[in-house]
Parts: structure tokens; C-alpha cells; sequence
């Protein structure tokens, strides 16, 4: 795996350290932070100067409950180096490991053994249920050229197999795509292999967003 060089917003941060994101969200960004050294001590430091970061973002308060759940989710990551996670990582992408932090919401291990749902030919998804928000898993066949799409807030993505690249750069797993409606793009998958992706919208966006904004261009949604 290639280092990380897409990262969380600074509001996104601070959302998530305050526990203000819905679950959706937070599990995207909680993935990322398995993966990386560097966002784990902004959300650290964001933690300790408290809600002086927080004037710009929304308050959305996440269940008590789930924010223990997944609190204690994190807590059981391993806290490795830099450079053990890199090595950890390299080792998820080669075995198309689930990170541990979605293993309560799917039965299998592996990505090969998920339950793929077919939206277009060459591009899958699998919706996980969270209970706050919608997430889900994309699967994007190697050299698949998405449709030019636009995003509308609140819409994360972080790349947990393969790559794409697209007017932003190039984006492997680990990578975060923090994008909101300013931004119009093209994903190209990488040509060696699936990029698979996992994406949270807010419940509000759910239709507009993600994969009906892919889906669009096929069936007229
Ligand atoms: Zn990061």
C-alpha cells in the first residue's frame, strides 16, 4: 500500500471527536483512522481543545449507546506505530481483509464473500445497516470509468482496496475522499484491480447522493 495522502476535513475531525457525526459518517471516519497514525492524533488533539473547533459543524448527537459501542470498538484497535500500521495495512490490502470496525455489521471476513449486490455491470454494492445514516460498501471493477458526478455534503468515502484516481489525485486504500458539492469529478478505478470503497451519507442525502448519482446516468433515476 501506498502512504495515505488524502485525509478527513478539519470539521470532519472535529465532528467525529466530539461525537456529533451519525453513525454513518462516524464509522467512515473511524476506518480511516485504523489505517491512519497522522488523524488519530488530530482527532486526539481536536478531543483536548474541546468544542472551541466545533462552531461550523451542525450538532447531529449520536446515541449515547453507540458512541459507547464504538468508542469501545476503537479502544480494541490495536495501537501500532506508523510504521506497524503501514505494514498492517499493506497486509489488509493484499488479503482484502473488512476492517474490524465494520466486522459487526457483516458476517464474512473477506470482501470476496460478501453478498455483492449488482447495480451496473462492473460496479457492485452492498448497503450495511447502521442505524444512523446510510453506508455501504462499493465495488468498482479494475478500469471502470465512473460517470462525472458531483457530491452534495456530508458524503465521505474512504478507499479500503485497489485505487481510483480522479481530478483530486490518486486515491489507495486508506485514502479519504472528503468532498462536498463544489467539487465535480470522474473516478477512474485502477486497471490491476477492484477498488472497493466504503461510503456514508446522511440519511437526508440518501437518494440524491453516491451510488444514485452513479446510478443516474444508466437508468434515468
Ligand atoms: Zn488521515
Amino acid at each position: 500500500m501506498s502512504r495515505i495522502h488524502h485525509h478527513p476535513e478539519d470539521d470532519t475531525i472535529a465532528g467525529y471527536a466530539a461525537g456529533a457525526l451519525p453513525a454513518a459518517l462516524a464509522l467512515v471516519v473511524g476506518c480511516h483512522l485504523q489505517f491512519c497514525e497522522h488523524c488519530r492524533q488530530r482527532v486526539a488533539q481536536a478531543e483536548a481543545t474541546g468544542g472551541g473547533l466545533l462552531s461550523n459543524v451542525a450538532p447531529r448527537p449520536m446515541g449515547a449507546s453507540r458512541r459507547e459501542a464504538m468508542l469501545a470498538a476503537l479502544d480494541d484497535a490495536p495501537v501500532v506505530s506508523a510504521a506497524v500500521a503501514a505494514s498492517a495495512n499493506r497486509t489488509q490490502a493484499a488479503s482484502g481483509d473488512i476492517p474490524s470496525l465494520l466486522r459487526p455489521l457483516v458476517s464474512v471476513d473477506n470482501f470476496s464473500d460478501l453478498p455483492w449486490k449488482t447495480i451496473v455491470p462492473g460496479m457492485r454494492h452492498l448497503p450495511l445497516d447502521c442505524g444512523e445514516g446510510t453506508l455501504r460498501l462499493l465495488n468498482i471493477g479494475a478500469g471502470m470509468k465512473m460517470p462525472v458526478h458531483t457530491h452534495r455534503g456530508n458524503e465521505l468515502t474512504l478507499v479500503l482496496q485497489g485505487g481510483y484516481s480522479d481530478e483530486l489525485g490518486q486515491f489507495n486504500a486508506g485514502d479519504f475522499a472528503d468532498l462536498d458539492g463544489s467539487v465535480e469529478h470522474q473516478p477512474v478505478a485502477d486497471s490491476d484491480r477492484n477498488c472497493i470503497c466504503l461510503g456514508g451519507l446522511d440519511d437526508k442525502l440518501q437518494f440524491r447522493g453516491w451510488v444514485a448519482k452513479f446510478m443516474q446516468p444508466f437508468v434515468g433515476l
